[in-house]
């Protein structure tokens, strides 16, 4: 088996937007004061520590990556976009590409270099070179639309790999699962006509953007069909996620057939994330990681790329990292830290899939029944 593969670069921590007021418009002082925003360099950076820390980088297969090139963005986003972009960068040195979107001097070139990560994460997948891979990159992409940046968001690194991917024919259908607490409103609005990617977003109901992620946002046109939201309540926990896979994406996912699975891998759906309020577990990410390489497994030769997007618990995100990795490789590390999993598995929805929970599935499953053969709901009462 040629392994698992990691793009990974250590100047996509030099990306820094540096302080700023929060609050969406935010109150200026004294109702907030300006703060580093959540997105910091070390969340990614710490991931890169314990893959090191506990052995496993050397047994990853370090891919090669470079910066996007202009015409890759450009599959997704507008020429008009990249400009602005390039000259928040570049001429001003510090703005928004859209909102909450903040860049500083040198954003551009890492944006780009963060897209080129995810390219080379999906090639080395989809051209046999690596079973799986795992892209640790910043700054994340499943916010950005065409034309404007949103939520830390520059450039939709996921939607510019697969589109490449299409492009290229280094793949023909590509299931994208998007497990960021956050909606993936971006590669949503990518692929919303098109029926050569099945775009499924698990995500906390109506957390940001508030405004999209509704279960009645299935597609138009060709595409029809091929968009699937599930805005899980907060508190859904592993047991939710886990079902919500197993119910909804693996029956859609057989029926699909992709050539090429791809995940967008947000963190904040972790139990201490300060922006998200899902308390899925490590183990939690760790299992749906075996599902997914169980379904590419099936599918598709095993061909799984994970491309990380949100997560923004210092000390816990990262330990979904390692456990997410750890998964790809088929190992388990000696490591202490996973003993948090002890105060995790205290915590009922880690095991029971709540009620409010049940019924988001049943919704999903009754409307997307016009598109799909789907199982029964199971009933909540
Ligand atoms: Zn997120």
């Amino acid at each position: 088996m040629p392994g698992t593969g990691l793009a990974y670069h250590p100047h996509l921590l030099l990306h820094d937007a540096g302080p700023a007021l929060v609050g969406d418009p935010p109150e200026p002082y004294p109702y907030s004061e300006a703060e580093p925003i959540a997105e910091v360099p070390r969340r990614v950076g710490r991931i890169k520590e314990l893959l090191d820390h506990f052995g496993v980088t050397p047994r990853l297969v370090p891919l090669d990556m470079g910066p996007a090139s202009i015409d890759d963005v450009a599959r997704i986003h507008t020429g008009e976009y990249i400009q602005r972009v390039l000259e928040i960068s570049v001429k001003d040195g510090v703005g928004d590409a859209g909102q909450g979107a903040r860049l500083t001097r040198g954003s551009f070139e890492l944006g780009l270099l963060a897209a080129g990560g995810a390219i080379a994460a999906v090639e080395a997948v989809a051209t046999g070179r690596v079973s799986n891979a795992y892209a640790l990159v910043r700054p994340p992409g499943h916010h950005a639309i065409s034309w404007r940046g949103m939520g830390f968001c520059l450039f939709n690194n996921i939607a510019i790999a697969a589109q490449k991917a299409l492009d290229e024919g280094w793949a023909k259908k590509i299931l994208i699962l998007d497990w960021d607490v956050h909606h993936g409103n971006g590669t949503q609005d990518a692929f919303f006509q098109e029926s050569q990617v099945l775009v499924i977003n698990l995500h906390q109901d109506r957390l940001y953007p508030a405004d999209s992620g509704y279960i009645d946002e299935v597609g138009e046109g060709a595409g029809t069909g091929f968009n699937v939201n599930v805005p899980l309540p907060a508190g859904t926990g592993d047991a939710g996620y886990l079902a919500a896979i197993e119910r909804i994406v693996l029956p859609m996912a057989h029926q699909f057939a992709p050539d090429l699975i791809l995940v967008s891998s947000g963190l904040d759906a972790s139990r201490s994330d300060p922006l998200g309020r899902m308390v899925v577990s490590a183990e939690g990410y760790r299992k749906m990681t075996r599902v997914m390489m169980t379904l590419a497994d099936e599918l598709c030769g095993g061909r799984l790329a994970l491309i990380h997007e949100g997560g923004y618990s210092q000390s816990y995100a990262p330990i979904c990292g390692l456990a997410i990795i750890e998964e790809l490789l088929g190992i388990r590390t000696p490591n202490g830290m996973l003993g948090t999993q002890v105060q995790a598995d205290r915590l009922p929805p880690t095991h029971t899939v709540g009620l409010d929970a049940e019924a988001v599935l049943a919704k999903v499953l009754e409307l997307q029944r016009q598109y799909w053969a789907l199982p029964a709901a199971v009933s909540a009462s």
